[in-house]
C-alpha cells in the first residue's frame, strides 16, 4: 500500500465540502482541507445567509406600513444601512466561527491557503510552498458571478460587492431575472432605493412555473420596481453623479449602482485540473458520475463546480453522499429530481417538481388545482396582496407532481409539501388531510376542484 500524508484533501471549504470533510473524518479518514477566502463559503459569507439577513431588514418597511390598519402608531421609520451592514456582518463572523469549531472537533486539518491540483494524488500549496499526496481529492470550489462583456463593466457590481456597499444606492439597477437577480431587487426595494430590474428574456425566472413568474413580476411592479423585458445592457459610463447605463433599446439610465447578477460560473480557472487530466464541460464544470467522481479514480468533485444542480442543500447532500460512499463503505447516490426551492423576493415563492407546461407533456390526464386569495393579514393592513397556489395532480395515479406557491412563507410550506412528495404523496393525501385554521397552508388540503 503507498503511503499517503493523508486520506483526503478537500479544496474549498463551503457547505459542500466542510460536509464531506467532516463525515469522512467521522469514517476514521485523515482529512485536510483548504480554503483561500474564509471559511463557509459563499452560502455563508456571501450568499443565502447574509442575503435572508438582508431579506428581513427589507420585510419591514412593509411592517411598518401595515402596522397601522391593527391600530399601531409608528413614528416615520428610519434606516440605517451601516447599521444593518455592521449586525450582518457580525453574525457572519459568529457563523464562520461555527465553521471552524466544527472542523476543528471533527479532527479535520484546516490550511488557509489557495490549494491546486499537481497530478491526481497531489495537492500544491504555493503560498507556503508544500505538496501534500493524498489519496484521494475532493474538489469542491463552487462557482463565482460571471459579468458582462461590455464597455465598461467594470464599474459595476456582483452579488459579493452588494453586500459590503459603504452607502445604500437610491438608485440601482440589477441585471438579470434568475435568483440572485430576482431576490437583491426585492430587498433593495424593500429598504428603500428606486429600482430597475432588467432581464434579456419575455418574463423573469426561467425554469419556473409560469403563474410564478408572472405573480413576481406583477408583485414588483405593484411596489414600484422598474421591470424592463426583453432588453439588455450595452454599456455603463461613469458620470458625475454616479453611473449611466445605456441599454439596447438606446434608453440611458442613470443610478448609482449597477448589479450585474447574470449567473454563476464553475470555479475551476487555474486550479491545475488539467495537470491531472480531469474532464470539464464546455461551462468549465467539472465532469462527474452519479458517485461524484470524476474521470480520474482519485479525483472527486460535488456542488456548484460540477454544475448539476446549484444548490447549498443539494452540495452538503452530494459532499455527504461522497464521503459515506468512499470513506464510509456505504455506496450513496444523490436524488437530483425532487428539489424543493424557494427564492427569497418579497413575496417570496416556494416551488417542488414540475411546472404546469412540464406536467401537461408528461402527464396526458393532468388535474390543475389554483387557488388564489388575499391573506388575512391584508384585510386589515389593506395591503394590495395575493397568494397564489397551485397543485398539479397526474390524473391516473392521483401523485401530486408539482406545487408553486407564492407568498408570506412560501419557503417554510415548500420544505413541507417536499416530505410529502418525497413520500410520493396523492392528492387523496392530501384531501385526508385535516386543515389548520386559519392558515394559508390550508388552502393546500382544501382545493376541491381542478381547473384544468
Ligand atoms: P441564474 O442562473 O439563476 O440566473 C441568471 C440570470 O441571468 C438569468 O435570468 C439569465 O437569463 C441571465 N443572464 C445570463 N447571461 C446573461 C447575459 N449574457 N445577458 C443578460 N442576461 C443574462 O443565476 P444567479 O446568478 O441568479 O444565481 C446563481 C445560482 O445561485 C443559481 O443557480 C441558484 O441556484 C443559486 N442561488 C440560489 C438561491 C436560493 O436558493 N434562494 C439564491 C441565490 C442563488 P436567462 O434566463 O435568459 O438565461
Amino acid at each position: 500500500m503507498p503511503h499517503f500524508d493523508v486520506d483526503l484533501f478537500v479544496i474549498g471549504a463551503g457547505s459542500g465540502g466542510v460536509r464531506a470533510a467532516r463525515i469522512a473524518a467521522g469514517h476514521g479518514a485523515k482529512v485536510t482541507i483548504a480554503e483561500e477566502y474564509r471559511v463557509g463559503g459563499t452560502c455563508v459569507i456571501r450568499g443565502c445567509v447574509p442575503k435572508k439577513l438582508l431579506v428581513y431588514a427589507s420585510r419591514f418597511a412593509h411592517e411598518f406600513e401595515d402596522a397601522a390598519g391593527f391600530g399601531w402608531q409608528v413614528p416615520a421609520p428610519a434606516f440605517d444601512w451601516a447599521t444593518l451592514i455592521r449586525n450582518k456582518d457580525a453574525e457572519i463572523a459568529r457563523l464562520e466561527g461555527v465553521y471552524r469549531a466544527n472542523l476543528d472537533r471533527a479532527g479535520v486539518t484546516l490550511v488557509q491557503e489557495r490549494a491546486l491540483i499537481a497530478g491526481p494524488q497531489t495537492v500544491h500549496l504555493p503560498a507556503s510552498g508544500r505538496q501534500i499526496s493524498a489519496r484521494t481529492i475532493l474538489v469542491a470550489t463552487g462557482a463565482r458571478p460571471h459579468g458582462l462583456n461590455i464597455p465598461g463593466a467594470e464599474h459595476a457590481i456582483s452579488s459579493n460587492e452588494a453586500f459590503h456597499l459603504a452607502r445604500m444606492p437610491k438608485r440601482i439597477l440589477i441585471v438579470g431575472g434568475g435568483y440572485i437577480a430576482i431576490e437583491f431587487a426585492g430587498i433593495f426595494a424593500g429598504l428603500g432605493s428606486r429600482v430597475t430590474l432588467l432581464h434579456r428574456g419575455p418574463h423573469i425566472l426561467r425554469g419556473f412555473d409560469d403563474d410564478l413568474r408572472e405573480g413576481v413580476e406583477q408583485a414588483y411592479r405593484k411596489q414600484g420596481v422598474d421591470v424592463r423585458l426583453n432588453l439588455t445592457l450595452a454599456r455603463i459610463d461613469k458620470t458625475d453623479s454616479g453611473l449611466a447605463a445605456t441599454l439596447s433599446d438606446g434608453s440611458r439610465l442613470e443610478v448609482d449602482e449597477v448589479m450585474l447578477a447574470t449567473g454563476r460560473a464553475p470555479y475551476t480557472d487555474g486550479l491545475g485540473l488539467d495537470m491531472a487530466g480531469v474532464a470539464l464541460d464546455q461551462a468549465g464544470a467539472i465532469l462527474v458520475d452519479e458517485e461524484s467522481r470524476t474521470n480520474i479514480a482519485s479525483i472527486y468533485a460535488i456542488g456548484d463546480v460540477t454544475n448539476r444542480v446549484n444548490l447549498t442543500p443539494m452540495a452538503i447532500r452530494e459532499g455527504h453522499a461522497f464521503a459515506d460512499t468512499v470513506f464510509g463503505n456505504r455506496p450513496t447516490r444523490v436524488d437530483h429530481t425532487l428539489v424543493p426551492t424557494a427564492v427569497f423576493s418579497t413575496p417570496e415563492l416556494g416551488t417542488i417538481g414540475l411546472t404546469e407546461a412540464q406536467a401537461r407533456e408528461r402527464h396526458p390526464r393532468l388535474q390543475v388545482y389554483k387557488s388564489q386569495f388575499r391573506p388575512m393579514k391584508a384585510t386589515l393592513s389593506g395591503r394590495d396582496e395575493r397568494v397564489f397556489m397551485k397543485l398539479l395532480v397526474d390524473g391516473q395515479s392521483d401523485k401530486v407532481v408539482g406545487a408553486h406557491l407564492l407568498g408570506e412563507a412560501s419557503g417554510e410550506m415548500i420544505q413541507l409539501l417536499g416530505v410529502a412528495m418525497t413520500m410520493g404523496a396523492t392528492k387523496a393525501d392530501f384531501d385526508r388531510t385535516l386543515a389548520v385554521h386559519p392558515t394559508a397552508a390550508e388552502e393546500l388540503v382544501t382545493m376541491r376542484t381542478p381547473v384544468a
